[in-house]
């Protein structure tokens, strides 16, 4: 195990913002995550577990105790026990992409919608990662862990994981307390994609042929681009931490009340399947009809060019930068809709 003092984590973010951590340890295996833990409670360290770095904010300070950034290596295949699927074994610290890539180039279906999204294979079930029409709790079937309450790994399977949109017991009920050490997929071997979500199906107008796996992907990481959700090199749209706010989940009654404010400007609020499957609505079109423009800036932050709901580092960005657009979006869409929106990246330390 490695250990280092006062690294610098903003280059470790997609947001590249914040301070350093006092301690550091990249976790190659089980053990070297045991030995990083034996060595934070022998000095009373807080642990971050650290993966790809794509949803969060770092505080300015940093964080003071041990950032714990799981590395653990490797795609393993082998044939599942029921429905002819196909199981991949795969190391918390592969990146999630290079994963989705691999499963493909296996002819597998399953997660060909959640190609492009950036961070690691341990830290997609944590928020359940999900993105034109495809979610990663309806392939993963069990997922390994070090459980910090009693220091010892375990397999939780997919119902255990209590997955719900962008949550899990992993960001709610038992945040803090399982290290994810290898996620397993159940993929589909020879699986059609999935090709329900409008702008795929738009990409692909008037082709006769369907698309296959790969064409797929390459489909979803184009719409990505288009958007400012693909990690481009020398792309200033990707510095972010994604969609900054989750599409907010309303009760009836709180529906009809927004239904009500919007018909009184002369508006629809819009309702696609996509946001149906959740009830939830769009924060995007939330933020825009707030008065906030793409390209709004304050300071060093501003929202993408390309979309509305990622804040984005134009250069030199602090967090308390980021965290004053987010109090002006989340006060404005309150105050004008009645609705509060929820962040979506996790922050790390105080500002
Ligand atoms: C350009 C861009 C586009 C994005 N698009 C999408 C999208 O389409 N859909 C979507 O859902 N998300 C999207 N995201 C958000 C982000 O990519 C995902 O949430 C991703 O799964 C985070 O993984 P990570 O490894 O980077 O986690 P990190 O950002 O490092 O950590 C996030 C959280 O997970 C925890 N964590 C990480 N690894 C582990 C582990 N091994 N064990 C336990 N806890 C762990 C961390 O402690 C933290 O609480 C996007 C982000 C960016 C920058």
């Amino acid at each position: 195990m490695l250990l280092q003092e006062n690294v610098a984590l903003a280059p470790l973010t997609t947001f590249q913002i914040g301070g350093p951590a006092r301690f550091f340890v990249e976790a190659r295996s089980t053990s070297d995550v045991e030995e990083a833990l034996r060595f934070a409670q022998s000095r009373n360290l807080d642990v971050f577990v650290l993966g790809g770095g794509s949803n969060l904010l770092v505080a300015d300070s940093g964080w003071p105790g041990m950032v714990l950034k799981v590395a653990i290596a490797g795609i393993e295949q082998r044939p599942g026990t029921r429905d002819d699927k196909v199981l991949f074994d795969v190391g918390a610290g592969e990146s999630w992409d290079r994963f989705v890539s691999h499963a493909i180039r296996a002819h597998c279906a399953g997660i060909e919608c959640l190609s492009g999204i950036p961070g690691s294979v341990g830290g997609a079930p944590v928020q359940n990662v999900g993105a034109y029409g495809q979610e990663v709790c309806e392939t993963i079937e069990s997922v390994e862990v070090f459980d910090r309450s009693d220091g010892r790994v375990r397999e939780l399977c997919a119902e255990a994981c209590g997955f719900a949109y962008r949550s899990s017991i992993f960001n709610t009920s038992e945040r803090g307390r399982f290290i994810i050490l290898r996620a397993t997929y159940a993929l589909v071997p020879g699986g059609e994609p999935h090709l329900e979500y409008a702008d795929l199906k738009q990409h692909f107008a008037g082709r006769e042929t369907r698309p296959n796996l790969a064409e797929t992907r390459e489909a979803v990481r184009f719409i990505r681009g288009r958007k400012g959700m693909l990690i481009v090199e020398g792309d200033p749209d990707c510095r972010s931490a994604g969609s900054f706010f989750k599409n907010p989940i309303l009760t009836g009654q709180q529906h009809e009340e927004l239904r009500r404010r919007a018909e009184a400007k002369g508006l629809v609020v819009p309702a696609y399947p996509a946001l149906e499957k959740h009830k939830k609505i769009s924060a995007a079109w939330l933020v825009e009809k707030s008065g906030f423009t793409r390209g709004y800036a304050l300071g060093h932050v501003a929202i993408s060019s390309k979309h509305a709901l990622a804040l984005v580092n134009r250069g030199g960005a602090t967090a308390a930068e980021v965290l004053a657009v987010k109090d002006q979006i989340q006060n404005r869409v309150e105050a004008i809709w009645g609705v509060h929106l929820e962040p979506e990246p996790v922050f790390v330390g105080r500002n």
